[in-house]
Parts: C-alpha cells; structure tokens; sequence
C-alpha cells in the first residue's frame, strides 16, 4: 500500500465511524478538557498567553538556552537500583538465570564505542552481565574512513538503497574483517558479534570451541540483494541471529530469535525527575505547562514527518488550544538535517506555539523533561526502525500517537497501549480525541507503560541474553529436577 492510499485509508475509516465532523461536539470538550488541566499561578499562564506574548518569545523559541558543553558522565547504576522498577520476583529470576551461567565467559564486538543505540544499550548491558558474574568483553573493531563509508553504504542499501557492489568494495570490507580477525583472541564461550560491519569475523569460529550469535539491530525488510546476497553466506555460520522485530528477519538456515530493543529506565533520558526541573526546562525553552502540550522528539529527518506532524497540529488546533514542541538534534552537522530543519521553520510560520528545538547530543536530562510534560507524544514516522522515542514515551505512562511503521506496531497495540496513524488526517483526529477524552488518554498511558515494563527494559533484555546463552550451551535443556536452583 503507498502512503497516499494510506492517507486515503484514514480518512475513509474516519468517515465511516462518523468521526469526520468533529466541529459540532468536541469544540467544547476540547474546552473542558483545557480546563481541567492543573492551572499555573495567573501571572506564569498570563506570561506565556499567546496575545500577551513578551517580544522576545519568538526570538527565544528559535534559539532556547541550550547547554553548550556535554556534561560528565553520570554513574553507572547497578543490578540493585533496579529493584524498586522491576520487583524482588523478577531480579531472583535474573539472578537465578545468571547463577546457571557462572563461569562462561562472553565477548561481545560491535563497530563502534560511542554513539549509537548498540553502544548505548552495550554500555549497561556489559557492566550489569559481569555483576551477575557471567564474564563478559566488549571489543570494538577498528577500520580506516574507507571502511566506515563502505559499512555506511551497506547500512543503507540493506535499509533498501541503491548501492553498487564491486569487487573492490567486497575485498576491502573482508580485508578489514581480517585485520581485526588476527589481532583478536575468540577463547570465549559465547561471541555475539553486533551487526554487519564485524559479520567476518566469523571464519574465527573453527578455531575456538565458543558459540557464535549474530545480533542484528537493523531492518533487513528489504535489503539491496547484492549486499545481502554477499554478506548472507557469513551470517549463516553463526549458531544463531537476533532480531529487533518479526518484520526485519530474512529466511535463514539458522535458528532466529527476537530481542525487543530496550531502555535503561535508569538512564538520564528515562529516569525519574523532580517537577520542579521539568518546569525549569519547559520555562528555559518557552513552554506553556497551563496548556496542552504536544510534543515529538525525532531527528529532523524527512521519515519522521515533522511537517505532517504540524499540518496535524494546525488541524487541532482549530478546536483545542495546544502548543507543539518539536525537538530534534543534529541539524547543525548534517547538511539534510539542517534542510529539513528550515523546512519545519517554514511550516511552522510565526506561531509562537510551535516549539522548535535544535538539541546538541548531550539533551538527555532535557529530552526527558520534555517527555515527561508532555500530554501527548507523537512519533509520526513515515518509515522507522524499532522507534525508541515511542518506548521512551511508553515508559513515561503518556499517550502516544505514532505511525504504523517498522517496530511501532510492536510497541503500539492500536487503541490498548496508544494509538496508530496513517495519515495527517488521522493524526489529527487521534490527537484531538485524546485531549478532549483525558480519562481514555490516561488509560493508554498506563497500559503502555506496563507493555513497556515487560517487553522493552534493560533488565528484559538481560534476561533474554542470559536465556539464549543456556539454549546455546545447552544448559536450558536440562530437565525439570536439575534445573532447580
Ligand atoms: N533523541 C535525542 N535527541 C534528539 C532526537 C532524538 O536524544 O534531538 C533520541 C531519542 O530520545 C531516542 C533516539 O534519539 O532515544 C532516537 O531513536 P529512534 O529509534 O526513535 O530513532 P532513530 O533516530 O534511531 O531513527
């Protein structure tokens, strides 16, 4: 199905509930609902009224105070402080998955050890694996700049770009694979090898007794046939692969198992905060916390639809009256983003209710705080990856309205734990109904939440790895009676 008929599809099923004509009812609920939102003391809610604007609003909206350096990194938590999220049953069930494993020694190898969800998700994983005694590496491979733009190139050709593969191209990627291959040691009992970039890595496995995973965190829907075709013999080797969702496997002759990716409730982009601080942010960055609040965090990339997201917000606003915070990052070093980026400016005119905020990397404690004030978060992608802005918004208990793309359908059980959109239209209207029904708009978040809690932690994640390393070792095949603890 194309977009366009998809849009179409919206609005027919719009149509066909009688949902269409939203003008008679819901300008009034969207009244009542704004009333009901708690109220800031008068002379706060009178600063930020959109006909008593201070004339540096606008000025400010463009250019919020953002910190300007990365600040130290905090400290890692440990297995115990996630006690009080996940419950004494689950942490004995975690302990007890590890104890069977005590002795095994792990390596894990991805292409990179900073920057990026896999280092993002290997930095808590890795520590918190070697806490519950199951000794465990973490190697990053090295390469020249011709290396990283062949695996850039294959990154997105497996995403379905064009790509031409020459010989060349082959001969370099498996040189590299090579270098890294001799000046590493494969002595462990377990090897996960993180995406394609170390895929070669493989031709190691006859020399060591270990088994060998391959854990895939992209989208292999419809990759170009010539990468895949080249790096699809490596990755059959392996005992097994890990995908982040049942749309992204291909057939393979090994077995497959699915690892949701996860988040670090712990994190400073998902822990918990003072309200006090959430204010400070929202004060910092021009928001009104008196009044609705939509909000999309998203790279400002065209696949995150942030233009659609603000046709819808002009559609709603028409009924209710709500601010839109769109926060994205990276558009000061990449020449799209920055292009994407004006044409978000451009659409959102001079409306000093949409927020725009060009966030520097280091926004975690801010990205949170937006989140968290948040009555709705959207994520309107055209095309996504697994989506981690809507687990993060999941774990936040808000309502979230998304796009039915990649992994958002695994998050988002229409209806149950947030909502799914196809077009601007349907955004809209799902956006208008969850601000005048804040009882179901509760609800969805409480249910998202709890989906969150027990499909995309860390500790979720944990207990998978520790799973599928018994399965691997055999250890998980132990009957009923040697099995106990
Ligand atoms: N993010 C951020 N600052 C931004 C934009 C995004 O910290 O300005 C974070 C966001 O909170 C999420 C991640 O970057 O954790 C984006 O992951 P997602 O899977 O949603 O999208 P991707 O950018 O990987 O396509």
């Amino acid at each position: 199905m194309t977009y366009d008929e998809d849009r179409q599809r919206d609005r027919s099923t719009i149509d066909e509930e009688g949902l269409a004509q939203p003008e008679q009812n819901s300008a009034a609920e969207g009244e009542a609902t704004v009333k009901e939102t708690p109220q800031r003391p008068p002379e706060k809610e009178r600063r930020f009224r959109q006909t008593d604007l201070p004339e540096h609003f606008i000025e400010r909206r463009k250019h919020p105070r953002i910190k300007t350096e990365p600040p130290p990194p905090p400290q890692p938590p440990s297995f115990e402080d996630y006690k009080p999220i996940i419950g004494q049953p689950e942490m004995d069930e975690i302990r007890f998955l590890a104890r069977r494993l005590q002795g095994k020694t792990v390596k894990m190898v991805n292409s990179t050890a900073v920057g990026g969800g896999v280092a993002e998700i290997l930095n808590r994983l890795v520590p918190l694996l070697n806490e519950l005694e199951v000794p465990t590496r973490w190697e990053v491979i090295t390469g020249g700049n011709d290396f990283y733009e062949i695996t850039k190139g294959f990154h997105n050709a497996l995403h379905g770009g064009d790509y031409n593969l020459t010989q060349e191209i082959q001969e370099i990627f498996l040189a590299y694979n090579e270098q890294n291959r001799q000046r590493m040691q494969f002595n462990e009992d377990l090897i996960v090898i993180h995406d394609p970039q170390p895929a070669g890595l493989i031709r190691s496995k006859p020399e060591g007794h270990g088994r060998w995973m391959w854990r895939c965190h992209i989208d292999l829907s419809n990759p170009h046939s010539g990468v895949w075709g080249f790096l699809k013999p490596m990755v059959e080797q392996y005992d097994a692969a890990v995908f982040s969702a049942p749309a992204f496997t291909r057939q393979l002759g090994i077995p497959q198992y699915l690892f949701f990716p996860s988040i670090d409730p712990l994190s400073e982009k998902n822990k918990e905060l003072d309200e006090s601080y959430i204010d400070k942010v929202c004060d910092d960055f021009g928001i009104d916390r008196a009044r609705p609040i939509l909000t999309q965090i998203s790279r400002f990339d065209r696949l995150k639809d942030p233009v659609g997201v603000i046709e819808a917000y002009k559609l709603v606003k028409k009924y209710v009256d709500c601010q839109l915070v769109l926060a994205g990052g990276g558009a000061t070093d990449d020449p799209e983003g920055a292009v994407v980026l004006a044409e978000v400016m451009d659409a959102a005119g001079d409306d000093p209710d949409v927020i725009i905020l060009n966030l520097p990397p280091w926004s975690a404690l801010e990205v949170n705080a937006l989140q968290r004030a948040s009555t709705v978060i959207i994520q309107k992608s055209l095309k996504e990856g697994f989506g981690l802005t809507v687990t993060e918004g999941l774990w936040k208990e808000k309502p979230v309205v998304a796009g039915a793309v990649g992994g958002i359908p695994s998050q988002i059980i229409h209806k149950l734990t947030g909502v799914l959109v196809h077009s601007v239209e349907g955004c809209a209207y799902q956006l208008r109904y969850l601000l005048t029904h804040p009882e179901f708009a509760a609800q969805l978040g409480k249910n998202g939440r709890e989906h969150a809690k027990e499909n995309f932690l860390i500790t979720v994640n944990l207990k998978r790895w520790l799973l599928l390393y018994q399965i691997m070792l055999g250890v998980a095949q132990l009957s009923g009676t040697e099995a106990t603890p």
